[in-house]
């Protein structure tokens, strides 16, 4: 309890691996910021829907970026909000069609820039439980504690579904399925900042474990690795 160190926990995987309900939950459970990094993306590809902009020209996106203005505030409720140019964006950014402007915009190394210290001042103060795709390699990689989460696109697909449904905005497995497919081809083949596992993560492989065996996982490698 009088543990003073800032703990930083790097969770970095795949679209639909559980990355932000397990992240959000132990970073409750440890009293930690939670930083979900997807959100700040999905704000700027919110943007250039907006504008009807290619989200895959680079030169047009970079050129939207000195127009923005993109604000991570936490509510009353405890949770992350998302402002666009003073707007709340927080409901917007999670339409489906967004996911796929999320992840067009974050292949731009101008866009990876521009958000770069602004994820880095958030784990500065406090400590930190921050989500995203290259959080362990780039953004923090002196993290005390890193966790590279996936499961096997089939599962991610199956579980996303069931969220969307809950949202209620449904799609079919097969579409789901070959989204969740698409952005992992594009995370992971992109020049900058590709999604990867650091060295020195620890890799857990959600496919086979319920959200409480997950979060037992997820809970046991951050205190073993922070010694908290
Ligand atoms: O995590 P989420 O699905 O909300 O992220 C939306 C998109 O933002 C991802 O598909 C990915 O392309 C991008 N992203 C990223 N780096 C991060 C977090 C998200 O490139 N740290």
């Amino acid at each position: 309890m009088n543990d003073q160190r800032i703990i930083r926990v790097a969770i970095d995987g795949p679209s639909g691996a559980g990355k932000s309900t397990l992240a959000r939950s132990a970073a409750a459970e440890l009293g930690y910021l939670y930083v979900d990094t997807g959100a700040i993306y999905r704000t700027i590809g919110c943007a250039a829907r907006r504008r009807g902009i290619d989200p895959k020209n680079a030169e047009t996106v970079a050129a939207l970026l000195p127009e923005l203005r993109v604000e991570l505030t936490y509510g009353d409720d405890g949770l992350q909000h998302m402002a666009l140019n003073g707007e709340d964006v927080t409901a917007e950014i999670r339409e489906p069609e967004i996911s796929q402007y999320a992840s067009a915009v974050s292949a731009h190394p101008a866009v990876r820039a521009y958000l770069l210290e602004m994820q880095r001042r958030l784990a500065r103060e406090r400590s930190v439980i921050m989500d995203g795709r290259d959080i362990g390699t780039v953004v923090l990689p002196d993290a005390e504690v890193k966790v590279f989460l996936t499961a096997s696109a089939e599962e991610r697909a199956r579980r996303r579904m069931l969220e969307l449904e809950q949202r209620g905005t449904p799609q079919a497995y097969e579409e789901v399925l070959s989204s969740i497919q698409e952005r992992d081809w594009n995370d992971t083949h992109r020049a900058a900042a590709p999604l990867r596992k650091a060295e020195d993560a620890v890799l857990l492989d959600t496919t086979a474990l319920d959200f409480a065996q997950s979060e037992a996982a997820l809970l046991q490698i951050i205190r073993e690795r922070a010694g908290v």
